[in-house]
């Protein structure tokens, strides 16, 4: 079924009578060439490009909820390639072009919206790094433009520029940068991996490894044990619980993200703003709802759930630079299980078990991620070696002294 303005013209006429499941509920096979582990936006994309671009369609994706249940669902939309290291930089551009053509790509409308994202700065130091930044983007062939106070008066009047402790000085914008419905980009990749013939098998858990003689030939699931001749865990913030299964203790941390979402409003914000002098990040959806973030909660956890001091740190991250936020009532909120790595940058790699490979460690970010992710998995899978923008986020990158420390503050999550 393809999706056109006819189509919905024609259903709207004849009583919506037409639409189908958008993707089948099949039962698992005993064999697979390659099952993914996890049914969120990365696990999907890897499976839709495996099938797409590799002609690999004998997949299973199995997730032990139902898809979209995870961060992909959870997440507050952000996508930006404002990336400073060589490392990082050319895999979160890939990324961004392929959001670009992403909803013609798979015929579904994730509203892929490049309103722009700014991010504010407060002092000359920060300035200078935000130049640096911004240089390094356009190097990698990105954009980026460099605000003073008045371009940023002009873009957003209502911040509050004359704070006394936060003076906002300024801002490094990326116009492309913006936001994506995200649970949209679940089921678009479910569908056009299903659409291929890959198996999408939701409430089936992953419960252990099939390990033999050093390579791993399968798992088992709360629904009977599956062979694969390979095997791609994509669990996100369950990376830890999941391999620790297959005996691997990971540089990753899970806490938790919360994210907030106020009344609707009028149209105020004109992409997504970001505080420099703490964490608070901001959007409007079309439904007028403003969306915002903060910090994680700075404690292990593996409940989809926060506590109430980060919701007032949050908040007072966005009085101080837009104290009219203030009047808004907050509608809802919920949180996600983030996997912190402790550079702040992830892993697409293989691991020294043949056969069992590896994706995880998004942070915070990993959303934006979710194209070049699936891009990038499916290309190491079906040939067996690191796609070029992803060759440096391998799992020894530690034990090798080449972290990717994009923000300089070594293994503490709580900063990344
Ligand atoms: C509140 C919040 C705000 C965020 N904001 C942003 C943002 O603005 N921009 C951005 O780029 N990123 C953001 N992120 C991060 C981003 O959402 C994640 O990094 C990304 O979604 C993780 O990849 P995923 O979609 O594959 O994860 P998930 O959707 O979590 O997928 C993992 C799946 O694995 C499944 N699973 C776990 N264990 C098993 C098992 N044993 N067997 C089978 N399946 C299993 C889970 O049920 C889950 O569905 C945010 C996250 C949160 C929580």
């Amino acid at each position: 079924m393809r999706y056109s303005a006819w189509k919905i013209f024609w259903e709207g006429m004849t009583g919506n009578r037409g639409w189908k499941p958008v993707w089948r509920e099949p039962e698992p096979k005993p064999e697979y060439d390659a099952i993914i582990v996890g049914g969120g936006g990365h696990g999907l994309a890897t499976a839709y490009y495996l099938a797409t671009v590799h002609g690999k369609t004998n997949i299973a994706v199995l997730e032990k909820g139902w898809i979209g249940s995870g961060n992909v669902g959870r997440n507050t939309t952000i996508i930006r390639s404002n990336y400073m290291l060589p490392g990082n930089e050319p895999f979160y551009e890939l990324s961004m072009k392929l959001w670009e053509g992403l909803e013609q790509d798979f015929n579904y409308n994730a509203m892929v919206s490049q309103r722009g994202i700014l991010n504010l700065f407060h002092s000359d130091p920060q300035r200078d790094a935000f130049v640096r930044r911004g240089n390094a983007m356009r190097l990698a062939g990105a954009d980026s433009v460099l605000l003073d106070q008045d371009g940023i008066r002009e873009m957003c009047p209502f911040l509050d520029f004359d704070n006394a402790r936060f003076p906002i000085k300024g801002g490094l914008a990326q116009p492309r940068g913006g936001t994506v419905r995200h649970d949209a980009v679940a089921w678009g990749y479910a569908r056009g991996a299903d659409q291929r013939g890959v198996d999408i098998i939701q409430n089936c858990e992953v419960t252990g490894f099939q390990i033999e003689n050093g390579v791993c030939t399968g798992v088992e699931t709360s629904r009977g044990a599956i062979r694969a001749k390979k095997v791609a865990v994509c669990v996100a913030g369950s990376s830890g619980r999941v391999m620790a299964k297959a005996g691997m203790r990971l540089p990753i941390e899970t806490h938790v993200l919360q994210a907030f979402v106020s009344e609707g409003l009028k149209p105020l914000i004109p992409g997504v703003i970001t505080f420099g002098a703490g964490h608070f990040y901001v959007s409007q959806s079309d439904k007028g709802g403003l969306v915002f973030g903060g910090d994680i909660d700075g404690y292990n956890t593996y409940a989809q759930r926060g506590n109430l001091p980060v919701v007032e740190d949050v908040c007072e991250g966005g009085m101080a630079i837009m104290p009219m936020i203030g009047r808004a009532r907050l509608l809802r909120m919920w949180g996600g299980v983030m996997d912190m790595s402790m550079d702040g940058s992830p892993f697409i790699d293989k691991t020294h078990i043949d056969g069992l490979y590896f994706n995880g460690g998004w942070c915070y970010g990993g959303f934006k991620a979710t194209p070049a992710s699936g891009w990038c998995y499916a290309h190491l899978l079906a040939k067996d070696e690191p796609h070029p923008v992803a060759a440096a986020l391998r799992l020894d990158r530690f034990r090798r002294g080449a972290m990717i420390d994009e923000k300089g503050v070594g293994a503490q999550p709580n900063l990344h």
